[in-house]
């Protein structure tokens, strides 16, 4: 191995022992973090930032989520949902569609802004991950693709989407953010039939969901 790639494997090791203190204790998701090379995700321009835990942008306006953002929502999923058909809304960078598929479930990912879109499609391939992609309003769902048994949206909403509520199966684990445009508080809404319950978690701070389901009302 290189020694350039020993010090990329090096700074992931430090950043799972980063997301440890931080009280992450699923081995499956520490595992996935390890296994993910997060620095491919980053823009060449804040490409030394890529194993710090913080949030940075991905042009257009974006970001990608910070690891323990990202390692706090794949937990809740993990524990209620561990394999299966899973739809996210925001692909962004693509990370946390990666880090799902390397947990092995069968992912869906949907994004708005089509530079993003095309670019997190070009990298999975790249990485011969077999992640289905689409460009467009992600707030209402993909019909086509449901029942899901999992879904995750890693942008600030303002409730949860019905379109979305319809889309999860019927034992289903929904993992959203839900507040105003500061902060959201990170929800677990699982379906039992036709019966959903909700659990809350801690406040975050998403960029927004937009679009028909989501904020403003439209997208493009
Ligand atoms: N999951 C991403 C990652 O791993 O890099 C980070 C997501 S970023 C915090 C939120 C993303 O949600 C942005 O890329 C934004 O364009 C996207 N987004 C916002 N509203 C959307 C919508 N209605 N449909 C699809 N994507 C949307």
């Amino acid at each position: 191995m290189k020694k350039s790639e020993q010090l990329l494997e090096h700074r992931r090791r430090e950043m799972v022992e980063t997301l440890q203190r931080y009280g992450i204790d699923n081995r499956r998701v520490l595992d996935a973090f390890l296994e993910v090379p997060r620095h491919l995700f980053f823009d060449a321009a804040v490409l030394e930032l890529a194993y710090n835990d913080g949030a940075y942008p991905i042009g257009c306006g974006q970001t990608i989520s910070q690891p323990y953002t990202v390692a706090c929502m794949t937990t809740l999923l993990v524990e209620r949902c561990s394999s299966g058909k899973v739809l996210e809304i925001g692909t962004g960078s693509g990370y946390q569609a990666a880090i799902l598929d390397v947990l092995g479930y069968s992912v869906f990912t949907v994004e708005r802004v089509v530079e993003l879109y095309a670019r997190a499609e070009a990298l999975f391939k790249e990485l011969g991950q077999h992640i289905t992609c689409r460009f467009g309003d992600g707030s209402v769902g993909w019909a086509g693709e449901a029942p899901f048994d999992g879904i995750m949206i890693t942008a600030g909403a303002p409730k949860e989407p019905e379109p979305l509520l319809d889309q999860l199966a019927p034992h289903g684990t929904m993992v959203i953010p839900i507040g105003d445009s500061c902060s959201q508080q990170m929800t677990v809404i699982s379906r039992y039939e036709n019966d959903f319950r909700k659990e809350v978690f801690q406040q975050f701070s998403f960029v927004p969901l937009v679009g028909k389901e989501g904020w403003h009302g439209t997208v493009f």
